[in-house]
């Protein structure tokens, strides 16, 4: 996996109207885990593309008209299969973790690179996307210095209370393993 003009150049391109200039294109400097299903607890399906590019129709499903306005992104999207869907390249900023805070910091969309899983709080990871996000996370290492392994935290680290993801069965551990 390779990240050119800082986009991957194995995953499938599709450009969220959501993000906007970082404040500082140089500061790149956390990676946050998500997950994401729509509707919720169902994969697979075209929804979480729909989402991110403002195209969701609120009539297909009531959670869709619950969350119908909602103007959000992600950087990656891995899903379930272990294939990448790239939303927004990594020198802008996208709109995934709202109010947050790192280490004193507010607004971590302003320094931060969002990757989703294709997933749930109330479910395990396939092995695919595990393979997958350590492939990713060391080519983002490689090409953002400021990032580092200790430098990964999950939406629920930044946002205790308000958000839950990626979850209890999200396993830092394999990650880790992985990545030495
Ligand atoms: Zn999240």
């Amino acid at each position: 996996m390779q990240i050119h003009n800082h986009r991957i150049d194995c995953a499938r391109q599709l450009n969220s109207p959501n993000c906007d200039e970082r404040p500082d294109p140089e500061d790149i400097t956390l990676l946050v885990i998500h997950c994401i299903s729509l509707p919720p607890e169902q994969f697979d399906g075209d929804y979480i593309d729909q989402l991110f590019c403002n195209g969701l129709n609120p009539d297909e499903h009531p959670y869709f008209a619950e969350i119908h306005g909602l103007k959000v992104s992600a950087h990656v999207l891995i899903r379930r299969d272990g294939s990448l869907v790239q939303y927004v390249p990594f020198d802008r900023r996208a709109w995934h973790a709202g109010v947050s805070w790192h280490q004193g910091r507010e607004r971590c969309n302003d320094f931060s690179i969002g990757i989703e899983l294709e997933g749930s709080v109330n479910q395990v990871y396939s092995d695919r996307q595990y393979a997958q996000l350590a492939e990713l996370v060391r080519a983002l290492l490689a090409n953002y210095p400021a990032l580092s392994r200790e430098r990964i935290v999950g939406h629920s680290d930044i946002a205790p209370g308000r958000k839950s993801d990626p979850g209890p069965f999200f396993d830092w551990q394999r990650l880790n393993d992985l990545l030495v």
